[in-house]
């Protein structure tokens, strides 16, 4: 964890001095929902844009764009093992290769397995792959789960249903605006009968920050 506080810690002293492209004052969510909202009623008074046009980007971003992205390319990873090894080797590289844009966010993607777990924080604010999984859901935003899911991952995870084993091990990984964590979950133990779209309706948004498991329920 000493290592992602530092970057948030570097990050935060850069930004006295240039604009920084994912600062943390941009990433915090009421800050930005207050900001937006200012905006939009700017840009309707102004008769830039319509109502109907606004509705349709948020309808974009909630609906279609996450976390149905993140969903594809753990289906991908399951089925496709050179993918898999790309995906966990350069996430930014191997996710280019989808038709979606990453934007300018830096992914890394950590992979579960039957004995260890991984689970994804942001301990300063909120920094989510929000072009893999979409809005980020309140909880990840509050400041319990923030510092919680460091002191003691297993009782939170307990809290959200998963109960893991004493031998698993588990994972926590701090985002920062300078690389955000996915998840790459288990696949679920009837894999190899489902088809890729059924597959991909599988992988839930919790699973893909990790406070779910869809195979081998531990
Ligand atoms: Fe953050």
């Amino acid at each position: 964890m000493n290592e992602n506080e530092a970057d948030h810690e570097t990050t935060e002293r850069e930004d006295h001095d240039h604009e920084h492209p994912h600062s943390h004052e941009a990433d915090d969510p009421d800050d930005l929902k207050s900001r937006t909202r200012a905006l939009q009623s700017l840009l309707l008074e102004k008769g830039v844009i319509s109502t109907e046009a606004v509705d349709e980007v948020l309808h974009l971003f909630e609906e279609e764009v996450g976390p149905m992205n993140g969903a594809r390319v753990v289906t991908r990873a399951w089925s496709d093992p050179a993918f898999k090894e790309r995906l966990l080797t350069d996430a930014d590289a191997a996710i280019a290769e989808f038709d979606f844009e990453i934007g300018q966010q830096h992914v890394s993607v950590v992979e579960n397995t039957p004995s260890t777990h991984n689970v994804v924080v942001c301990t300063l604010c909120s920094c989510y792959p929000w072009s893999l999984l979409g809005l980020p859901p309140t909880w990840y935003k509050s400041p319990q789960y923030r510092s919680r899911v460091v002191r003691e991952p297993r009782a939170v995870l307990s809290e959200f249903g998963l109960d893991l084993d004493s031998d698993v091990d588990v994972s926590v990984w701090d985002s920062s605006s300078e690389v955000r964590y996915m998840v790459l979950p288990q696949p679920p133990e009837d894999v190899d009968d489902l088809e890729e779209d059924e597959l991909v309706q599988r992988v839930t948004r919790d699973a893909m920050i990790g406070v779910e498991r869809l195979g081998d329920d531990r």
